[in-house]
């Protein structure tokens, strides 16, 4: 069959779930045995989020081919368990970047280079590069901002010329927001109408509305919101607020999203969507046997968004143990060697979390510590094993100054260290080390039980490594290496064998675990503190 294009756009305010709207009914074509993937346009001016810090933009969602991307894709591959790769994230930097690349080239053969059509044709040309592919019966565009936002104009533009294009192959689902007047006890509609109204100024007549709600619509309200917008009532799809992102999909089914998407685009709809998996996930996360309190130690705790694909690997984690992770937020900067054991007292488990710069680190050091000295079950990611690898150089080989290159350059004891193929690098964007990498775990480890494997493969984002100088001092006065690259024999794991559940990654498993497939360091971390 032909690829089908389905453009997801948003309007009257942000963060309405565009891209769980997406990720859900990209599930339930999924389901339906429909091939299908999803990307996201953003109209920002950065190549890639990679020099954004967490304030802005959340946690930088990091693809296994190696792209610094919008945590939207975090959820796209979590919901669908596919792998995205470089080619599901394009911003209008990088839109940009190609254009300004061919002219100068002299591509575009003496022409004036202008947003129509240039722009515009190299974001239709990426809106269509996955379809090209023929691997995918669907593919989903999200479109990031609201409609009406002078950034988002191309892109809106792009999807007008290809709904013109593609004809039946072709729609735009148009996301908005029902606000509920609590005074008046009333359903507001017309931020709907006005954004539609917005949308249609721009030549796109979106086919099928998913609102936004708290309150169920009655179907008067849907009936008006359709009248106003031209769109059928049974096009106008309520999304009321869940109790989880994973109930979305349901939802979503219940209210036919996945019926109206198939008989626009012509797809027959000849059965249900197999959810049984899902449904049987949802049972479990709903009736938890247990609820462990777990400790997340980082410096971004007031924007949880920047531990996104952390959060969500508890969740998976803690369905596949029965139990409720109540993980708490600890703001690394408030922890000192006096009140760790102030705030760490009733937590069963304590992870360390990713991190950049200085800030905070010393109270990342004190919860490493605290978690090795009291024998608590402790799990590092990425700056959280280099904290718990100078936590050992300095509490238990003796280095007072051990530190990392990164936090200080002048330190005698570079535990954590610039490797050479980084130290001649300068620019900022995309040079870490980035993407997915072998590993290869030691036997007899902590690893190779939780993996039940000896090669494994899992992505990176950073620049400082282990400094394996130290290895045989860290080996012999009790923290193991337990996963190195095969090429390279950097350290990729390490753990503590005389402690209860002592273990920490030089790469981010979060960036692995879905909601079937949980990741199996989270499950085993969630089961030792549950079994505490
Ligand atoms: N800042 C550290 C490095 O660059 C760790 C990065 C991270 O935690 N993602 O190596």
């Amino acid at each position: 069959m032909n690829t089908r294009y389905i453009f997801v756009t948003g309007g009257v305010a942000s963060s309405l779930g565009k891209g769980i709207v997406a990720a859900s009914l990209a599930k339930l074509l999924q389901a339906r045995g429909i091939s299908v993937t999803i990307q996201k346009f953003d109209p920002y001016i950065n190549i890639d989020p990679d020099t954004l810090n967490p304030y802005e933009h959340g946690e930088c969602y990091v693809t296994s081919d190696g792209a610094v991307s919008d945590l939207d894709l975090g959820h796209y591959e979590r919901f669908l368990g596919i792998e995205t790769s470089q080619a599901n994230n394009v911003t209008t930097g990088r839109i940009y970047q190609s254009v300004i690349d061919k002219e100068r080239r002299g591509d575009y053969l003496g022409k004036t280079v202008q947003v129509i059509p240039h722009i515009t044709d190299e974001i239709k040309r990426r809106m269509k590069l996955l379809g090209n592919s023929k691997k995918y019966d669907v593919v989903i565009t999200e479109i990031g901002g609201t409609v009406g936002d002078i950034e988002s104009f191309p892109y809106i533009e792009s999807v007008r010329q290809l709904k013109w294009e593609l004809g039946d192959d072709c729609l735009c689902i148009h996301l908005t927001y029902v606000p509920y007047l609590a005074a008046s006890h009333e359903l507001k509609t017309k931020p709907t109408q006005h954004s539609v109204k917005s949308l249609l100024q721009s030549g796109v007549q979106p086919d099928i509305l998913v609102l936004r709600t708290e309150h169920n619509l009655s179907e008067d309200l849907r009936g008006k919101v359709g009248l106003f917008c031209n769109v059928a009532k049974n096009a106008v799809i309520q999304c009321v607020d869940a109790s989880t992102i994973y109930e979305v999909p349901l939802l979503l089914h219940k209210e036919g999203l996945d019926a109206v998407v198939l008989r626009k685009l012509g797809i027959p709809n000849d059965w249900e969507p197999d959810m049984k998996e899902w449904i049987s996930f949802l049972d479990r996360y709903k009736n938890p046997k247990k609820v462990v309190k777990v400790a997340l130690v980082g410096k971004y705790v007031e924007i949880p968004d920047a531990y996104k694909s952390i959060l969500e690997s508890f969740v998976h984690a803690g369905v596949a143990n029965d139990c409720k992770v109540d993980l708490r937020l600890i703001q690394s900067e408030n922890l000192t060697a006096e009140n760790v054991a102030e705030y760490l007292a009733d937590m069963k488990g304590i992870m360390v979390a990713p991190g950049f710069g200085n800030r905070g680190i010393d109270g990342k050091i004190e919860a490493v510590r605290y978690a090795r000295e009291n024998n608590i079950p402790f799990f590092g990611i990425c700056l959280g094993m280099q904290c718990a690898v100078i936590e050992f150089a300095r509490n238990v080989l003796g280095y007072a100054d051990a530190n990392s290159t990164e936090m200080d350059s002048r330190s005698e004891h570079k535990v954590v260290d610039l490797m050479e193929d980084q130290k001649n690098i300068s620019g900022m964007g995309g040079t870490m080390r980035l993407g997915a990498y072998p590993c290869e775990i030691k036997k007899g480890s902590l690893a190779e039980q939780v993996y039940g494997a000896n090669a494994i493969s899992e992505r990176h984002r950073h620049r400082y490594e282990f400094n394996n100088d130290y290895l045989a001092e860290f080996e012999k006065n009790g923290m193991v290496a337990s996963g190195f690259n095969p090429d390279t024999r950097l350290v990729e794991m390490v753990e503590i064998p005389s402690h209860r559940f002592f273990i920490a990654s030089q790469f981010h498993p979060e960036l692995q675990s879905t909601v079937l497939k949980p990741h199996p360091l989270f499950v085993a971390f969630v089961k030792a503190v549950a079994e505490l």
